[in-house]
């Protein structure tokens, strides 16, 4: 087939987009990740292969029943995905009409809602933050009965900043008769505020998002939730696939819901958010850091003015950040995941060569 060729069949609305950069599409080498806010600790779980020769449950009634127990609702509220991400595309396909309809982003934010609505060609509207990355609700009601799903990230990616509760109910109520409002909890587990899973019966416009890919360290399997009412749970289930889940994802998810898998987590979480602390006093006592948002979250965002030659110097030694500066309001800006101590003073350590020759 030639290039031209290609280029003609493509769809239309793709033609301009680009991949989403994820971390380990921009670097696949290097030893300390700190770019993809992933857990840096491995859980251990055991395999049945007894059942690989048969398709897997499209809802897994144990993974369904022991995240609903951990989240404090009712198993007929959850849809168990590929990763939170597939909760985010099922949300637009499901409820957006292709060509026609638009979400609502909060910019800076998490990219994936964007993209996963401009590569089913879905609008993309935006209600920037304020400039302390509160919502700015009155630019969000202006698009009161325009949108079909809100997203609201809280904890948000990158600002590490957690909503205020009166926020996310004034906006449940902009558009309580006019679109869902999806509130992605990938970070919860770090967060002080507890989430909103349990307002589900109060909000019928509400949605949650989760996710075993952050506190839970579990990002390789690949396995996420969508919690609502039982109404939206049955349309997601109409556009999700046969089998989202492999058996082995079914099984390790189970065993990290399971009560030594939720004492695993939380004393993972209280660890990081030790870590975290530390490395923050530490980074901010190098002097050339600004700190930006909140730390709600297993990463921490900085300003620095020396950006990019940080950049490069880290990515040389291995270390590997993530570099927010494309990003609305982020001029500048570094996103460091919290590592294992071993690998936060790696980064220390190269950070203080890099400003000491700076400043030589
Ligand atoms: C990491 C992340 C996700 C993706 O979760 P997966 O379950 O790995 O797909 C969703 N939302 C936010 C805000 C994230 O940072």
């Amino acid at each position: 087939m030639t290039d031209s060729l290609i280029e003609s069949l493509q769809a239309k609305h793709l033609k301009d987009l680009k991949p989403y950069e994820s971390a380990r599409r921009l670097f696949s080498g290097g030893q300390d990740w700190l770019n993809a806010n992933e857990s840096p600790f491995v859980g251990e779980y055991s395999l049945n292969s007894n059942k690989l020769n048969r398709y897997p449950d499209c809802q897994p009634k144990d993974v369904l029943q022991a995240y609903a127990a951990y989240a404090g609702v009712a198993p007929e509220q959850v849809l168990v995905s590929r990763g939170a991400d597939e909760g985010i595309e099922l949300l637009i396909r499901a409820f957006c009409d292709a060509g026609q309809d638009s979400i609502l982003i909060c910019p800076p934010t998490y990219g994936m809602y964007a993209i996963s609505a401009e590569t089913f060609n879905i609008g993309v509207e935006k209600a920037p933050l304020q400039a302390d990355f509160s919502l700015d609700l009155d630019a969000m009601a202006t698009f009161a009965g325009k949108v079909k799903v809100v997203f609201i990230c809280s904890p948000n990616n990158p600002t590490g900043t957690q909503v205020a509760p009166e926020q996310i109910e004034q906006a449940l109520a902009l558009f309580q008769d006019s679109a869902l409002v999806a509130v992605d909890e990938a970070y919860i587990e770090f967060a002080k505020d507890q989430g909103w899973a349990q307002q589900l019966a109060k909000y019928p416009n509400l949605v949650v998002l989760r996710t075993l890919s952050k506190a839970f360290g579990l990002a390789g399997i690949r396995c996420g939730f969508t919690l609502a009412s039982p109404g939206v749970i049955q349309v997601l289930l109409k556009a999700i696939a046969p089998y989202p889940l492999a058996e082995p994802v079914a099984q390790i998810a189970a065993q990290a819901l399971s009560p030594p898998g939720l004492t695993w987590m939380q004393d993972k979480v209280s660890t990081l958010n030790s870590l975290r602390q530390t490395l923050q006093n530490q980074l901010l006592a190098l002097g050339d850091f600004i700190q930006l948002g909140d730390c709600q979250a297993n990463f921490i965002l900085l300003r620095t003015a020396y950006k990019q030659a940080l950049m490069d110097d880290l990515v040389a030694q291995g270390i590997l950040i993530r570099d927010q500066s494309k990003q609305l309001g982020l001029e500048n800006c570094l996103r460091i995941s919290i590592g294992t101590e071993e690998q936060n003073q790696r980064l220390i350590a190269a950070m203080q060569r890099f400003f000491k020759e700076k400043t030589q």
